[in-house]
């Protein structure tokens, strides 16, 4: 059966998001975090986050469910004080840690996005490139580079590629984008990875 060049050739149902448990230095970031917010909540696709309710984090999971949409977190029994456990999502799932977190949060998933955060966004964002740099999954993974937060990050994959660290292909695997509009749309025509290194 043909499809329309129209058609997304991804079906996400839910998204996997990695944010700050910080709010940044500018509303800005906050700004840009409810905009894919209320995509999400608009076209009825789950939020996957880390549980908390503190920074970018909480911002995001807040605006999901204001919009009715559905919010699955998953916080690592250790964090439920620290990072703020959101005690109003659809399901809060407590790990033993944090690799049984990241691998609930995976699995729940459709597809990944990075928005601006710190170190801990940071590791979950190069863990799951990692996995399918591999071909452990074939998610589309996408970066919202808000106020050009990102632009060195991507400098320094792009020199990574050029010097011969990383298959261009590899490199491409994280779809970037400035709006979350755009974004969005680019991880639902998103092709999956043909060259994996397994
Ligand atoms: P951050 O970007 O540092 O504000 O952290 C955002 C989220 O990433 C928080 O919920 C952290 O708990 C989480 N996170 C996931 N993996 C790690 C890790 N290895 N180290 C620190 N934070 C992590």
């Amino acid at each position: 059966m043909s499809t329309s060049s129209n058609t997304p050739s991804n079906n996400l149902r839910s998204i996997c998001v990695f944010c700050g448990s910080s709010a940044g230095d500018s509303p800005i970031f906050r700004t840009a975090s409810l905009e894919l917010a209320d995509i999400l909540g608009n076209a009825q696709i789950s939020l996957v986050y880390g549980g908390a309710h503190i920074g970018l984090m909480g911002a995001v999971a807040d605006r999901v469910l204001e919009k009715n949409g559905r919010v699955i977190g998953v916080i690592p029994q250790s964090l439920v004080d620290v990072e703020v456990a959101h005690d109003g999502l659809t399901e809060l799932h407590v790990t033993d840690g944090m690799h049984q977190r990241k691998a609930k949060m995976a699995d729940e998933s459709d597809a990944f996005i990075a928005l601006p955060g710190g170190l801990g966004t940071l590791e979950e964002l190069f863990e799951v490139l990692t996995w399918a740099q591999l071909g452990y999954h074939t998610k589309p993974i996408g970066l919202l580079n808000v106020d050009g937060y990102y632009d060195d990050l991507l400098r320094f994959l792009d020199n990574s590629a050029a010097r011969g660290f990383m298959r261009q292909s590899h490199r491409d695997l994280l779809h970037v984008a400035s709006n979350a509009a755009e974004l969005f749309d680019l991880l639902q025509n998103a092709k999956p990875l043909q060259d994996k290194k397994l």
